[in-house]
């Protein structure tokens, strides 16, 4: 590692004189889960995290950090993908952590909105708005620890989407604090205001590259009164989009999750997973978990009955249970936010997320498989997914008696194969999970040259000294 020099020897007595004790960390003990990204990818270094515990805070240290020439990464849950809340091993950035600004500042139930701190976690928003008959719609296998500024910040996506959109559909307004310390605030709740450039949108899915969200005006919605779940038995995922095709147009589009499940990510689950119960249907090559919900006193239950009635005799489906209460609900749905903890416990594992249009989506699955075959005989695959938004994680898991150095050989090959098909049906290879750092090099790769450029000149816009998370989604 790099010796430090004499600015980041002081740097963290200097920051204690600017934002007070408690605002930074420099024990190595307390900095290291800080260091090291949710995957394990990447290991890094740092002088210190700091954790201001207002916005004024933020600014100060970033006009500081702008002044000095010093890096700043935000981070927030740090359940990223990519490694994008990580510091370098340079040991010269460092971590913001926005923890401290977890204050719900005001709920409007009337105005369908609500203005939340940064670093609230998405469980907390959900709570708040449901607390006052409301929905926030985003959810996501990491609603328990990751934070609203996180999931702005890479435009998070999950099980909703199909219904609610991606975060960016959410937010009214947005509170940032740029590279010099200056303060934008378009915290507004108006939903509608076409005065000129959209610029809290470029901050939705800047990855903490451009400023440092300290605050959301978000959107509410009514809160659900009826719910219907089902899990489904499929032959093939073509049954999948076509049963989905015909459970939007009866449900008058109330289907608001459409999960697909391999066989082979059930048994992972079963096998791994403390809790976790077979649902009780035929075993098939793939399962749907779907949901349709209302704000509505409505008949879901009776709807989604008749609906898998006609999927059975048209031979799309092979079986289904639908969930007789809330328990049976949460268990359907532990199995499904179970995949990935279940991949990681099953060992080394290879991940793409990826998105392709619908109607592309069973040829994908049909050649990436032969892809993963051909260049990966030591992993099989276990693709799983937001399939109502044509996005899959499309991922491999170690075969038992390999060898773990033979298979991880495999990933840049695989990779490359995988992401060119993606490209060649007009697909994304970050569906949702962004750039970060581990996925700089594919931005490069397939994004035109126009969007490239232009992305580069909006980064020297925002952010001209280059202070703001370097190294992510641009080199
Ligand atoms: C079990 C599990 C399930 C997941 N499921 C999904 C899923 O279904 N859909 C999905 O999209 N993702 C999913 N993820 C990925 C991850 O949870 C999301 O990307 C989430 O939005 C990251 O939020 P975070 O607070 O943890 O952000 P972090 O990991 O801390 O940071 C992510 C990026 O945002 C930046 N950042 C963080 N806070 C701020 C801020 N306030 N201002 C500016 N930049 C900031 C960081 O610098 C970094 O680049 C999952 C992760 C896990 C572990």
């Amino acid at each position: 590692m790099p010796q430090p020099d004499a600015l980041l020897m002081n740097l963290p007595a200097r920051l204690r004189q600017l934002l007070g004790n408690e605002a930074v960390l420099d024990d190595p003990a307390l900095l290291a889960p800080y260091l090291v990204d949710h995957r394990r990818l990447y290991q890094g270094a740092s002088p210190a995290v700091v954790q201001p515990a207002d916005t004024a805070g933020v600014a100060t240290l970033l006009a500081f950090c702008n002044n000095e020439g010093i890096a700043v990464v935000p981070q927030g849950g740090n359940t990223s993908y990519c490694g994008g809340a990580t510091p370098d091993e340079s040991g010269r950035q460092l971590v913001l952590s926005l923890r401290r600004l977890n204050k719900i500042r005001s709920v409007d139930a009337a105005g369908f909105s609500m203005v939340a701190e940064a670093g609230c976690l998405l469980a907390q928003v959900q709570q708040t708005a449901a607390d006052v008959q409301r929905l926030f719609p985003l959810s996501l296998g990491s609603e328990g620890s990751c934070q609203i500024g996180g999931n702005l910040a890479t435009n998070a996506g999950g099980t909703a989407v199909l219904r609610y959109g991606m975060t960016r559909d959410l937010v009214l307004g947005l509170e940032v604090v740029l590279a010099d310390g200056s303060v934008l605030s378009t915290l507004s709740p108006l939903r509608k205001d076409n005065t000129g450039y959209d610029l809290k949108g470029l901050f939705v899915g800047s990855e903490g590259t451009l400023g440092v969200i300290t605050a959301a005006c978000l959107k509410l919605f009514p809160a659900p009164q009826s719910v219907a779940t089902a899990w489904i038995s499929l032959p093939d995922p073509t049954a999948a989009l076509t049963l989905l095709g015909r459970l939007r147009a009866a449900s008058g589009d109330r289907t608001s999750s459409c999960e697909l499940v391999p066989q082979v990510a059930l048994d992972l689950v079963l096998q791994h997973v403390p809790g976790a119960r077979d649902p009780g249907v035929a075993r098939a090559p793939w399962y749907l978990l779907v949901e349709l919900s209302s704000p509505a006193d409505d008949d879901l239950d009776a709807l989604l009955t008749t609906a898998l009635s006609d999927a059975l005799e048209a031979g799309l489906a092979t079986d289904a249970v639908l969930a007789q209460s809330a328990t049976q609900r949460a268990a359907l749905w532990m199995l499904r936010e179970s995949v990935p903890a279940a991949q990681s416990r099953a060992g080394g594992s290879l991940k793409h997320d990826i998105s392709v249009p619908l109607s592309a989506l069973p040829q994908f699955i049909e050649q990436g498989s032969v892809l993963c075959k051909e260049l990966a005989p030591e992993g099989y695959l276990v693709a799983y997914g937001h399939v109502g938004d044509g996005n899959l994680h499309f991922n491999l898991n170690q075969r038992d008696g390999t060898d773990e150095a033979d298979f991880l050989e495999r990933e840049l090959p695989l990779k490359r194969a995988v992401h060119d098909l993606v490209a060649s049906l007009g697909g994304s290879f970050s569906a949702e999970h962004g750039v970060g750092r581990l996925k700089v090099g594919e931005l490069e790769r397939y994004a035109p040259p126009i969007e490239l450029e232009l992305m580069r000149r909006i980064k020297q816009a925002f952010d001209p000294l280059g202070i703001l998370n370097p190294g992510k989604v641009l080199r």
